[in-house]
């Protein structure tokens, strides 16, 4: 698998030539794992995504595949039992990306989980989620807690909880996804968007698409089509008429980097903040970030903006709990806002409304879903295929397979189990040592990667840093779809948000090769550089709310 091609003319060129089974819009985690379960069963699929793959809320969010532990609280005990238990299968499916990672729930004075609440919380997460071994939860002491995290703020702290969720990069999960459907037939094209629906006899017969790299229009005929836009759900809907009753409520979730060394946790943490919400602070290689905001939401849905209150109020509510790191604005090195597209409920705030996903169908057939989780992504899937599937049945009397995911690795993801890319990741290490590259980098590489970093490191051409950077990009060119540097330093490498300075350092070097690599005019060129420079400012600036023009 991991040498095939996945070269964007290549599929575009199959989209005009046959009627597919299956139209999914969307190139997020939903739409993927649709592509993925709709193709494993047999049917022919089209997925057409108008930005990048991921790049609406799939490379926005907190990156944890969890159970949810608060959703608890709102007593949304099926989603909670569906998404925990999800999680055991998507680590087995990319156990190189989905890490088994534990969080720490200190309980502090006033907050939300009492120590009552967290153990009976905890205990019924377990049970839900079918929590076995050392990864069930258990309770801690104050000192205990301070022993684990001494970076708390030691007189507020009462206790903790210490229970097991997993992390992963939702953009590099995606692309995966979309890598694995592509192996096994789906035509999968990102910049192209799906401007309008095709009908034949009031029923929904395919879409005509826009192109938008080569500014050219093109028409994918399909028998079923699932709108799969996550933020735009409504836009598809609206446009195919069907905009009626339920319809969705946008939030804005921001989070911030910092630089791991200003604030050195050793473990993630779940904790509280005067408002009465719950932050994470999660390690991830030489940075640690925070999140999220949760906020109502009407502005530019491809660019949610974070403003410097935003960024104010994640510092100020860790500063409240990890007082002697002393956080800043100033320490903000990069950052992200993705929009929840949640379902609206009458007088429901953000923080209150449901996750759970639901499917809308119109009477012309199209098939939306909105709502949900990253980690839900393969029973939303399930769902969705298996209507898609009877639709299928009853229209052209063809039968196909059950779900076949739970049984289906992602591409880089073929490891015996967790132990095993331990020690991958301990020979990638000895292999790149030498060069002077360190641990860190080779286990940015594995979880990236997987099993295809050996395929990387064959393109490296010189043993350094921009050696490594451009054997990356050698690699995103040719088997994941490259199309920008934006895509290439947000959606492929995660390094804008997670090594900035590798970004500053290598981004000239990488515009280079791709010009050369695509032909790119100077005009093209630089308007790409520019998109660059945008996302850097976007990540790294922060206007106050009243700058703000949308
Ligand atoms: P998207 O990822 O937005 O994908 C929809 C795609 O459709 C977009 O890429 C868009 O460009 C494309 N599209 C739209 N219109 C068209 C068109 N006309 N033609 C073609 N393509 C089109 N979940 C978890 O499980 N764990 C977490 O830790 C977590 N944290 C979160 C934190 C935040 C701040 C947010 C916002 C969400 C979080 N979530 C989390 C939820 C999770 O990220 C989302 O549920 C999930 O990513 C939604 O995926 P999606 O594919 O439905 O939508």
């Amino acid at each position: 698998m991991n040498q095939i091609p996945f070269l964007r003319d290549q599929h575009l060129a199959q989209l005009p030539a046959e009627t597919f089974d299956l139209l999914v819009i969307g190139g997020g985690a939903t739409g993927a794992g649709i592509a993925l379960d709709a193709a494993a069963r047999g049917l022919r699929v089209a997925l057409a995504e108008k930005q990048d793959f991921a790049a609406g809320t799939s490379s926005r969010s907190t990156k944890l595949i969890h159970g949810g532990l608060r959703y608890l609280k709102q007593m949304e005990f099926k989603l909670v039992r569906e998404v925990g238990l999800e999680r055991a299968t998507v680590h087995r499916l990319a156990p190189h990306l989905v890490v088994a990672e534990k969080m720490l729930l200190p309980l502090i004075k006033n907050g939300t989980y009492g120590r009552l609440m967290t153990q009976i919380g905890l205990q019924v997460y377990d049970i839900l989620a079918g929590v076995t071994g050392s990864d069930r939860r258990v309770m801690l002491s104050a000192a205990q807690t301070l022993e684990k995290e001494p970076l708390l703020r030691a007189d507020l702290v009462e206790g903790g909880g210490f229970y097991a969720e997993y992390r992963t990069d939702d953009a590099r999960l995606v692309t995966e996804l979309i890598k694995t459907a592509a192996a096994r037939g789906a035509v999968c094209v990102n910049y192209l968007e799906v401007k309008d629906f095709i009908y034949e006899k009031g029923q929904v017969a395919g879409a005509i698409c826009e192109d938008r790299i080569g500014a050219s229009t093109l028409e994918i005929r399909a028998r079923q089509v699932v709108n799969a836009a996550g933020p735009w759900v409504d836009e598809l809907r609206s446009q195919n008429g069907s905009l009626k009753n339920k319809r969705l409520h946008l939030t804005k979730g921001v989070h911030i980097v910092v630089p791991h060394e200003r604030l050195p946790l050793r473990q993630s943490v779940y904790f509280d903040v005067p408002d009465g919400r719950m932050l994470f602070a999660i390690p991830r290689g030489k940075s640690t970030y925070i999140g999220t905001t949760d906020t109502d939401y009407q502005g530019s849905k491809e660019q949610p903006l974070i403003t410097a209150e935003d960024v104010q109020y994640l510092i100020k509510g860790t500063h409240a709990i990890f007082p002697s790191a002393g956080l800043t604005e100033a320490d903000v090195v990069s950052s992200w806002a993705g929009l929840r597209p949640l379902i609206h409920e009458e007088g429901k705030s953000a923080s209150e409304l449901s996750r759970k996903d639901e499917i809308f169908i119109s009477p012309s057939g199209l098939i939306s879903i909105a709502g949900g989780k990253l980690t839900g992504y393969r029973k939303m899937a399930e769902r969705v295929v298996n209507r898609v599937a009877r639709q299928l049945q009853q229209q052209a009397r063809r039968a196909f397979a059950r779900c076949q995911t739970k049984h289906i690795v992602l591409a880089g993801g073929q490891f015996a189990d967790a132990q095993a890319v331990t020690a991958f990741q301990a020979s990638i290490f000895e292999r790149l040592g030498p060069a002077g590259f360190t641990r860190q980098d080779a286990a940015y590489l594995v979880h990236n990667y997987g099993t295809q970093v050996p395929d990387i490191l064959d393109l490296m051409e010189q043993p350094t840093a921009e050696g490594l950077v451009l054997a990356e990009l050698a690699f995103g060119l040719e088997h994941e779809m490259v199309q920008t540097p934006v895509d290439f330093w947000v959606r492929r490498t995660g390094r804008l948000y997670f090594d900035i300075g590798s970004v500053y350092q290598h981004k000239n070097r990488v515009l280079e090769a791709m010009k050369a690599h695509f032909g790119w005019s100077d005009d093209r060129t630089q308007a790409l550089a520019a998109e660059l420079e945008q996302a850097i400012g976007q990540a790294t600036r922060f206007p106050a709310q009243a700058e703000m023009v949308h």
